[in-house]
């Protein structure tokens, strides 16, 4: 694929991180590709420079998910830990804060996860009910609440927790964040049974009484849902890259698999019914990145309302093509398409992910429908 508007740093980022990537393939070792990536930079190209960061944004973050993923290697921990709360410290962490946590974010030495999604409001984030409340004069925060499909907590050394304060448990979502760290007691963790490949794993989180010190709430108390998008917009960016990686992925082991594969006197790829699903793919997908760029775009030149739309296009656009992508691939390697050597069915399941998470197809949908349609609400 042929990068579209991006500067000659940014092509030189896309193949550099592509030679890592193709290094460590398929079979890597997640901690060691993760270290790696920290220790030459990539991790942490969005963070500023001042905290050891590449003074990128989330366009640079964007290429090295994507990269990775195209080479079979996703990263997903970089769509939470420098994506999310790493955009969320900078922008509205005290300096203490950002001094504690950007450097190792940068430099992949330490990892935050990220918790927003509860049993009983899911795509309803405004019923979030964990709710922070604070221990008479003694400055501290008592976090109680329940979290669901929050990944890498077992990895992560904190997670940034989405509560609300109180005072606000009822109405609009109030949201505030706090740092959580892994082994803060009353914060326990449950494994959920995936069917996903993946070396990152989800957790449901029980947060039972958890006292955090007054330093744990990242930004101010009610400035609300601004500095929540701040991060989520950087994670509707990212799942794109995540998806249009895994999506490229597919294609280019289908394209060579038809390539190759003769079972008449040409190649199954000389065969339209087979070639033109991969080119839409190909399209498809080319689009979704386009959108990407134009969201990346919108974000790192500070224009938040305008990245929010774009953001969310951009995700719906990558889930979509990265669900046919798969689907095609799996389909052109006939019975090969399920075999665990060549690795494409358990991609079907992943592929899936980016159509659910962060924010559903038909959440995006509405988002368009009433944001920028103006058509009224179901719900
Ligand atoms: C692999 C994986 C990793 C994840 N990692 C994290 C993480 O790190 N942190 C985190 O906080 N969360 C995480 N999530 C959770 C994810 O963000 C949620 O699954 C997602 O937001 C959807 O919520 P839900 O699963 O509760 O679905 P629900 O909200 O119950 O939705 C179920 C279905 O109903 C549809 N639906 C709901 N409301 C409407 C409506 N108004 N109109 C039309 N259709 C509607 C949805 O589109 C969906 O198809 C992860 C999920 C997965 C699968």
């Amino acid at each position: 694929m042929t990068p579209l508007l991006e500067t000659d740093e940014q092509k030189a980022l896309r193949s550099a991180v592509c030679a890592l990537g193709t290094r460590h393939g398929r079979d890597h070792d997640r901690a060691a590709l993760w270290s790696e990536a920290g220790k030459l930079g990539y991790l942490g190209v969005n963070l500023p420079q001042e905290y050891g960061g590449g003074g990128g944004g989330i366009a640079e973050l964007s290429i090295v998910l994507e990269e990775l993923g195209a080479a079979g290697c996703p990263l997903l921990m970089l769509i939470v830990s420098p994506a999310i709360c790493g955009t969320v410290i900078s922008r509205f962490g005290t300096d203490a804060q950002k001094q504690e946590w950007l450097p190792g974010l940068a430099d992949g030495t330490r990892t935050m996860a990220f918790g927003i999604t509860e049993p009983d409001a899911g795509s309803n984030s405004h019923r979030i009910t964990t709710t922070a409340r604070r221990d008479g004069d003694t400055g501290d925060w008592l976090l109680t609440g329940r979290k669901v499909f929050v990944s890498g907590v077992d990895i992560a050394d904190a997670t940034l927790i989405v509560g609300r304060t109180e005072d606000a448990r009822t109405g609009r979502l109030k949201p505030c964040l706090f740092i959580v760290p892994r082994d803060a007691p009353g914060f326990g963790r449950r494994l959920i049974d995936m069917e996903l490949h993946a070396a990152e794993k989800q957790f449901e989180l029980v947060l039972d009484d958890v006292r955090l010190p007054a330093d744990a709430l990242v930004g101010d108390e009610d400035a609300g849902l601004l500095q929540l998008f701040a991060g989520l917009n950087p994670e509707r960016v990212m799942t794109a890259a995540f998806a249009i990686g895994m999506g490229r992925h597919a294609l280019s082991r289908a394209v060579e698999y038809a390539r190759e594969r003769a079972v008449w006197k040409t190649p199954i790829g000389a065969h339209q019914a087979i070639a033109h699903p991969l080119a839409q793919a190909h399209i498809d997908l080319e689009l979704a990145r386009l959108m990407m760029q134009k969201a990346a775009h919108l974000y790192d030149s500070g224009d938040d309302i305008g990245a929010g739309e774009a953001a969310n296009m951009a995700k719906y656009a990558a889930g979509e093509a990265c669900v046919k992508a798969v689907d095609q691939a799996v389909h052109t390697l006939g019975g090969n398409g399920l075999t665990r050597e060549f690795g494409l069915a358990s991609l079907v399941t992943a592929a899936r992910v980016a159509r659910i998470a962060p924010v559903s197809r038909e959440m995006i949908l509405n988002y368009v429908s009433h944001q920028t349609l103006g058509l009224p609400k179901s719900y």
